[in-house]
């Protein structure tokens, strides 16, 4: 009996020491598998974080790509393209992602063999070439992945204004190298005559050295052409408007050239009236009426030069446009050689001389008058042009400039 329970008790105690082992084990086990949960909800929420990182990374990509006032265009190792922004898209057409090659979107061969040449390895310079009316330049970037190159970045950019810039540029300092050459090789000339004995001939002398002096002049207006020029094209020559009545402009403007009408016998009126005001910049104006008279007198060899004013008051009709109100129109007349109908919208371009030819005689210029003078009324929000004056010789050059009543 006592063994019995002896045997019982050792059973019982097995027993549960079994359990205690199982729970023991069950205890580890939930451990582990607890552990293991809350490792995969840290790596779920860390996959959740960086898929967010990753479309916020992408859609900065994207808003980079659209932001780039650059065509931006990814070409894989095989020809295909991977990605084209909008710009790039405005460059050479839209096209389907899945079916097309660089060479069939752009058909630019130049851009294939850049991107072909920077896949092979090689640093390639900036490429320009031409597509439709514009000038493109391109620059080329390897993408690599594990050290290979896997794919190519290009970067075009429409460079037709600057070019048109940098050639303007050029043509400028030709002009300009060229209107320099000519009074500095009669200057030249002339120093040289007087130095070789015409200097002690009393006669030819003071000739030779108005001649200079007029060579001098020449110069320094082109000098002064030129700054006035790039300080009006730089915006660095703000306007100063203020009030200021047109006749006293026009009187003073005329007073400074009526020495030289005077040489050439010739009338020089004004005719404004004395309660006209305009809102200008003064020094910029007077540069206008000094330059359209100065050519009317120089292009005039009977007759004379007038300048009147008008307000549009009920007559909207100046030569052949229409001004508004608030405007005061400006006419310089002049019974000189006159401008053929054709050549009349290309007198304002900087360098234009009417027939050169018929410049002999007349003093030089060197075309960028007419140029200074638009500019000026132009920065005044005005107009300015030229006409015929019908079967009379001469021409007529209006402008229009603001009325001080604007302001007030
Ligand atoms: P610059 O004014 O620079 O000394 P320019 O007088 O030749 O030189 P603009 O004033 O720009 O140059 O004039 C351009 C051209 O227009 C002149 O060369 C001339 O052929 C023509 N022109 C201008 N004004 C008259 C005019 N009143 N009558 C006839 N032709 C004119
Ligand atoms: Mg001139």
């Amino acid at each position: 009996m006592q063994l019995s329970m002896t045997v019982w008790w050792g059973i019982t105690a097995l027993l549960t020491l079994l359990l205690a082992i199982q729970f023991f084990l069950y205890r580890q086990k939930k451990k582990e598998l607890d552990l293991q949960i809350s490792e995969n909800m840290r790596l779920e929420s860390k996959l959740t974080d960086t898929r967010r990182d990753l479309a916020e990374l992408n859609a900065r990509r994207k808003k980079l790509l659209a932001a780039s006032t650059q065509g931006l265009i990814i070409v894989e190792r095989d020809g295909s393209i991977s990605s084209a922004n909008k710009v790039a898209k405005r460059i050479f057409g839209k096209f389907r992602k899945e079916e097309i090659t660089l060479m069939r979107w752009t058909r630019q061969h130049q851009l294939h063999e850049l991107v072909e040449h920077t896949l092979a390895g090689e640093k390639m310079p900036a490429m320009y070439f031409n597509a439709a009316d514009k000038v493109l330049e391109a620059h080329a970037r390897s993408i690599k992945e594990n050290r290979e190159i896997v794919a190519v970045a290009l970067a075009v950019s429409d460079v037709t204004e600057l070019q048109k810039l940098s050639q303007s540029r050029r043509y400028f300092v030709t002009n300009i190298s060229h209107e320099l050459r000519t009074p500095l090789a009669s200057l030249q000339l002339l120093t040289e005559t007087l130095l070789n004995g015409a200097l002690d001939d009393k006669e030819m002398a003071p000739q030779l050295v108005e001649k200079m002096a007029a060579q001098v002049d020449t110069l320094s207006q082109l000098a002064q052409e030129v700054l006035d020029l790039s300080l009006i094209e730089s915006g660095r020559a703000p306007l100063k408007m203020a009030p200021i009545p047109l006749n006293d402009i026009a009187q003073t403007q005329i007073e400074r050239l009526s020495l030289q009408a005077e040489r050439k016998h010739l009338s020089l009126k004004v005719e404004i009236p004395e309660d006209i005001s305009v809102l200008v910049d003064q020094a910029m104006i007077n540069r206008v009426f000094t330059n359209l008279v100065h050519n009317a007198i120089k292009f005039t060899e009977q007759g004379g030069v007038t300048v009147s004013a008008q307000m549009p008051n009920g007559q909207t009709e100046f030569g052949s446009r229409e001004v508004e109100s608030g405007w005061i129109v400006v006419g310089i007349s002049d019974t000189g050689i006159g401008i053929p109908k054709d050549e009349l919208p290309r007198i304002f371009e900087r360098f234009y001389k009417v027939d050169r030819a018929r410049s002999v005689g007349h003093e030089s210029g060197t075309g960028l008058g007419l140029a200074i003078a638009k500019y000026i009324v132009e920065a005044h929000g005005g107009e300015i042009w030229a006409e015929g004056n019908g079967r009379a010789k001469g021409t007529t050059f209006y402008f229009t400039l603001p009325t001080d009543e604007i302001v007030e």
